[in-house]
Parts: C-alpha cells; sequence; structure tokens
C-alpha cells in the first residue's frame, strides 16, 4: 500500500518505522526543513513509561481558581474567541473524576509499558545515540497532602505493575544528593518523594535525526519543507493531500501533526478533541552541582532531566502548561519564571548569569486531550487514520503508539485494544 504519513515528529516518524516494516511504500511530510522541530524538539527528555497520570484528576479542580490568578502559576488559561478551546476546557473538567483519571492512568500505563519493551528492541536493532539512560525519576513532593495522595497512587499503580517507593525527605537525598543544597533550594522544601528507578532519559531530537536516517537508508521518502493545506476525500474515501510541493495521492493517510491534526481532519467531518498546552524548556550546560536522577517538583510542575550531551552534560528544564492557542512565540515573562525556579531549585547547576541564549530557551505546543488519552487508528473516513493526543507524553508513547497505528492499517489485531483510543470514544 502506499501510506502518506503527514507530520516527522516523533509520533509520525515511529509510524513510519513500523509501517515501512510491514512492507509499504511510505512518505513522510513535513512543513520544516529537519524532522522534529516542533514539539518532539526540546521536550522534557523523559521517557516515563511510570508516571503517566492524566493532568485531568479529582485533585486538580481546586487548584485551578489559585492556578489562574497567579502569574507565576504552572498551568495558565488565556481565554480566546474561540469554541474549541472553551470546549476542551468543559472535557477536560468533566474528565476530573477518579473514575475517568484512574481508567485513563490504566489505559496509559498498558501502552507505556509496551513502549518500553518497543524501545528495547528497537535499541537492540538500530542502536540510534541519543544520550538514552535509565537513571530512575524522583518526583519530590513539598505539600505533606500531596504526598499522601501520590503515596496513594503508588499502591493503586503497583496493582498494575509500576516498581514504586514512596520516600522520606533523607531518603530523597540518598538517592539524589543534589537535592541537600541550603534554603530555599527545592531539596530544602521536600516533604517526602516517589521513586521510581526503571525510568529513562533521552533526547527526543536526537532520537528522532537517528531514526530519520535509519528510515531513508529502508527506503522511506522524507519530503521536508511541504506544507499540507488540505485532504481531498472522493466520497467516503480520502485520496490524496494538496501540499505545498504538488498533490501527494495514497491508499492510506496516516495523520500525526501533533496539536495540528484537527485543522486537517475537521473538514472531513471527523472532529478530534485536541488542543495545545504551551510548556517551555531550557537546556543547562552543567558546570556545578546538578542532579544525576531525573528530578520532578510536583508543585511547581517542572521536570530536571539529566542528559548526556554530544558537547558535555546538559540539565533539561520543562514544565508550564498555557492554555493560550497555537502561538509558539515565547512569553518573555514565562521564560524568566523557568530560568528563575530551575535557579532556586539547583543554583550550581550552571551559570545563570550567562546570556539567556546560552540557556537554550524554547517553547512547544504539547497535542493535548481532555482526558489525557491519545486517539489512534482508523476514523470513520476510509483510508484515513490518526495518530495524535500523547499530550505530555507524545515521546514516552510514541513507539508504542505507531507500532497499533501500523497494526491497525494493516488489519491486524494490535497488543493493546484500540477501542480505548478510538476517534468515537
Ligand atoms: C515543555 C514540554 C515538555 C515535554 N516533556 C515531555 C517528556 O518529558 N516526555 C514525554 O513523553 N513527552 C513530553 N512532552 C510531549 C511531547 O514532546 C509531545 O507529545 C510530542 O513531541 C508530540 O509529537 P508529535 O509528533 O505528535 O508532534 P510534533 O513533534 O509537533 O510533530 C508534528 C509535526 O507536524 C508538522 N506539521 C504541522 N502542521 C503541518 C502541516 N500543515 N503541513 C506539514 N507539516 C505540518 C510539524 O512541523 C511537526 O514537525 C513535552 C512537551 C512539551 C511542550
Amino acid at each position: 500500500m502506499r501510506v502518506v504519513v503527514l507530520g516527522a515528529g516523533v509520533v509520525g516518524l515511529a509510524t513510519a518505522y513500523y509501517l515501512v516494516q510491514d512492507g509499504h511504500e511510505v512518505t513522510v511530510v513535513d512543513r520544516n526543513d529537519g524532522v522534529a522541530l516542533e514539539t518532539s524538539y526540546a521536550n522534557g527528555a523523559q521517557l516515563s513509561y511510570s508516571y503517566v497520570a492524566p493532568l485531568a484528576g479529582p485533585g486538580v479542580l481546586p487548584k485551578i481558581p489559585p492556578w489562574l490568578l497567579r502569574r507565576d502559576s504552572p498551568l495558565r488559561f488565556y481565554p480566546r474567541l474561540d469554541p474549541h478551546q472553551w470546549r476542551w476546557l468543559m472535557q477536560f473538567v468533566l474528565a476530573c473524576t477518579a473514575r475517568q483519571s484512574d481508567q485513563t492512568t490504566r489505559r496509559l500505563l498498558a501502552l507505556s509499558f509496551y513502549s518500553r519493551r518497543l524501545m528495547d528492541a528497537l535499541q537492540a536493532r538500530e542502536a540510534i545515540e541519543f544520550g538514552h539512560a535509565r537513571n530512575g525519576k524522583l518526583v519530590v513532593h513539598s505539600d505533606p497532602a500531596s504526598f499522601a495522595a501520590a503515596k496513594r497512587l503508588v499502591e493503586y499503580q503497583r496493582s498494575l505493575g509500576c516498581e514504586q517507593s514512596a520516600l522520606s525527605r533523607d531518603e530523597c537525598v540518598a538517592v539524589e544528593p543534589a537535592l541537600a543544597g541550603g534554603p530555599g533550594t527545592l531539596g530544602a522544601r521536600v516533604a517526602g518523594g516517589i521513586h521510581t528507578p526503571s525510568e529513562e532519559v533521552g533526547d527526543c531530537y536526537r532520537f528522532c535525526v537517528g531514526l530519520e536516517h535509519r528510515l531513508v537508508a529502508i527506503g522511506v521518502a522524507l519530503r521536508l519543507g511541504v506544507t499540507v493545506s488540505r485532504l481531498v476525500a472522493n466520497g467516503r474515501r480520502v485520496t490524496h493531500a494538496e501540499t505545498s510541493g504538488g498533490d501527494l495521492a495514497g491508499d492510506a493517510f496516516v495523520v500525526a501533526l501533533g496539536a495540528q491534526t484537527p485543522w486537517l481532519t475537521r473538514p472531513l467531518g471527523v472532529e478530534l478533541p485536541v488542543y495545545p498546552l504551551k510548556g517551555y524548556s531550557l537546556t543547562l550546560p552543567i558546570t556545578g552541582a546538578a542532579p544525576a536522577v531525573s528530578v520532578t517538583d510536583f508543585k511547581r510542575k517542572v521536570v530536571y532531566a539529566p542528559l548526556d550531551g554530544p558537547a558535555g552534560p546538559q540539565l533539561r528544564v520543562a514544565g508550564m502548561a498555557d492554555v493560550a492557542g497555537h502561538s509558539r512565540r515565547p512569553d518573555p515573562v514565562r521564560v524568566g519564571q523557568l530560568v528563575a525556579e530551575a535557579r532556586a531549585a539547583f543554583p550550581g547547576a550552571t551559570d545563570y548569569a550567562a546570556p539567556l541564549a546560552s540557556l537554550q530557551p524554547w517553547t512547544g505546543l504539547r497535542p493535548a486531550t481532555p482526558k489525557g488519552s491519545p486517539l489512534l487508528g482508523r476514523t470513520p473516513v476510509d483510508g484515513l487514520f490518526v495518530n495524535c493526543g500523547q499530550g505530555a507524553l507524545g515521546w514516552t508513547l510514541a513507539l508504542a503508539s505507531g507500532r497499533v497505528v501500523a497494526d491497525d492499517l494493516a488489519g491486524r489485531r494490535p497488543e493493546i485494544s484500540l477501542e480505548q483510543f478510538a476517534v468515537s470514544e
């Protein structure tokens, strides 16, 4: 079959990898001149296989008013005259129940554990160099009540196969000595933490470039610098994509355009509840005391991931979720807040007085669904498949998402049931 994959982010590239192994003739199209130059470029670097609880949960609703009122809160809402934004928010609020959150966590864990197995297999076969390390993840809580709630989640997740343990402050410092810092640092605020030794980190962009080289070597056609403007259907079957490089025909199309996916599917009557949650990151050259374990500040929703970069050790700092439309333009105030956050947490990690450019500020749009589950597989339109909505877990879930969509396209039964990620659900 001739299959066209729209989008060369980590999700589109992973899909292409499994499609070409099924013997399809695969073309990948992207508007940028290189792969993974949008949300997959400088994300939080966490392969967070065991820590998948969705943003929508029962504890979130009471936090929303203070989050919305404080200028430095981790989540901010900028109202737009956009019915899609308001509909997404209403669906998000409705998803903030314990039942929905548990169900989504269960589904995401099945998908993420599958992704971990696929990553092991892919690395055994392709050996892509992307600073991949299994250095564990420590989520620290400064509020005793949130630590107590996290301990309950550990019990629930243990029943689903996660190996995590709850640690006291001293135990957290033993696992990550960079948390021993003085007054005002993140370490001084820790009430306790949840440690998951099996969690991994890796640079998503370097992985995508490595995968791109592999895809080209095994016959995938990459059409970079080509913008897709419309998908055209003849009756109920998609026939071609209109692009800045001319029409592109195919027997099947997989739309993996991240937060832009609904724009292409909506005119065909396929409405997807995907909205961008804008986030920020910094990539700091490590020059002093920095964590060796991946650390998450639960209260401030900031992750700190040590990366073995090609030019030396780096600390990827990522956070914030702004419900603010599709602009990727960085807000200097938010960048300043993230720098201040990192400086307070790990003051010795880098030279914070260096020019801002050396801290490599970046923004990306998480393609988020209200419930936190991705949308995978066939749609009511023949020949039209989607792979989107992985939100804050797109790097973690990319391989399993790509595998199950390729299975669906081939008419095989995927290892993970697609009913739970179906477009119509
Ligand atoms: C601050 C931040 C931190 C994050 N941290 C993590 C983390 O630690 N772990 C994790 O698992 N996930 C993380 N994520 C989420 C993860 O980065 C995303 O879920 C993932 O990158 C989405 O990949 P994608 O391929 O769907 O989208 P993208 O990478 O955005 O790819 C979509 C592609 O489509 C192309 N495109 C769009 N429109 C068109 C068009 N009309 N024509 C042609 N091409 C088009 C774009 O150029 C782009 O390359 C984070 C995200 C952010 C923002």
